[in-house]
């Protein structure tokens, strides 16, 4: 009867795990994201603090579920990392990002660089570096412009395989960052042994950048340790005038943050980048 099919859900729903539920719906989702064309790509800016001007933009996946609504990439990326899907999603991101950046060279931003973050996952699949070929050949985008943000913890999970794929992404031509500096466990030797071009500061630095000493300590010694190295230095998550003023006086190469500007959709980052060029 209507009765006992009513209990029947009542028991199933108590007895499975709510959290369980949220995931296996959110992966029966996901796999279909794609073909549904639900991802889209938002672009944050980069700001060379000598110079004032955007020479980079940081891509960032977006899903907008008709359900769901906005799922942060926070819940999914993980997801997607354990089923595998990131493989497919990942693709994705550098052909659109390659394609996108080439088409605003030479729609009036001749210079403009992008910047695409790998996961530990996607790094490590044998398919990776094809993908990455097969990006710019298809949007002709030259490999200087493009450069990849990789977690410390993607590198050294396996070590000589990484370097080995650093190596062959150092031959392309394409720039290799380390996002998220400063959190993972992390030796500080391989800085010396591999081709990296950039490290972001890890946001949790700078937050209280204006009244932690010992936070400005410790952005000093990586700026200083970066010239050293020549590598650039790159500051995330700038929210305020003064952490901005603090990065400048000690010689911090870009600043990435809400201060500056938020991730924008594609419409909203041209619109935003000439009133940003105009200033
Ligand atoms: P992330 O690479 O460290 O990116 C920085 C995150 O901080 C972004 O969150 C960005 O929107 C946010 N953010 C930027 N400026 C500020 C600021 O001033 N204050 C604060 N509080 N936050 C700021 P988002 O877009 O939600 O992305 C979260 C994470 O998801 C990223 O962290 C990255 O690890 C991952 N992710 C995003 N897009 C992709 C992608 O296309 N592929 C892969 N594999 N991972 C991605
Ligand atoms: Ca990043
Ligand atoms: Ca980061
Ligand atoms: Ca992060």
């Amino acid at each position: 009867s209507k009765n006992q099919g009513g209990n029947k859900i009542t028991y199933f729903s108590t007895g499975m795990n709510d959290q369980a539920m949220v995931r296996l719906e959110l992966e029966s989702y996901l796999r279909k994201a794609l073909q549904k064309n639900e991802f889209h790509l938002c672009y944050q800016p980069l700001l060379d603090l000598q110079t004032g001007e955007i020479t980079c933009t940081e891509a960032l996946i977006r899903w907008q579920h008709p359900h769901l609504g906005l799922v942060s990439p926070a819940q999914f990326i993980p997801l997607a990392e354990e089923t595998g899907l990131i493989e497919e999603i990942g693709a994705w991101v550098l052909t659109t990002a390659c394609a996108q950046t080439k088409y605003w060279q030479q729609n009036g931003f001749p210079n403009l660089g992008i910047s695409v973050n790998v996961s530990a996952y996607q790094f490590q699949q044998h398919a990776f570096i094809g993908q990455v070929i097969e990006a710019l050949n298809v949007s002709g985008l030259d490999p200087g412009y493009l450069s990849l943000e990789l977690t410390e913890s993607a590198m050294l999970k396996d070590i000589v395989y990484s370097i080995s794929v650093m190596k062959s992404l150092q031959e392309l031509g394409v720039k290799v960052s380390i996002d998220d500096f400063g959190t993972g466990y992390s030796s500080l030797s391989y800085l010396r042994n591999l081709p990296i071009d950039t490290l972001k500061i890890d946001q949790s630095f700078i937050n209280n950048l204006h009244d932690d000493p010992s936070d400005i300590a410790i952005v000093k010694a990586i700026i200083t340790m970066g010239q050293g190295l020549a590598v650039k230095i790159v500051a995330e998550g700038v929210e305020t005038h003064e952490q901005m003023n603090i990065l400048r006086d000690l010689d911090c190469h870009y600043a990435q943050g809400y201060y500056i500007e938020k991730p924008l959709d594609t419409d909203a980052f041209e619109k935003g980048f000439r009133t940003v060029e105009n200033v």
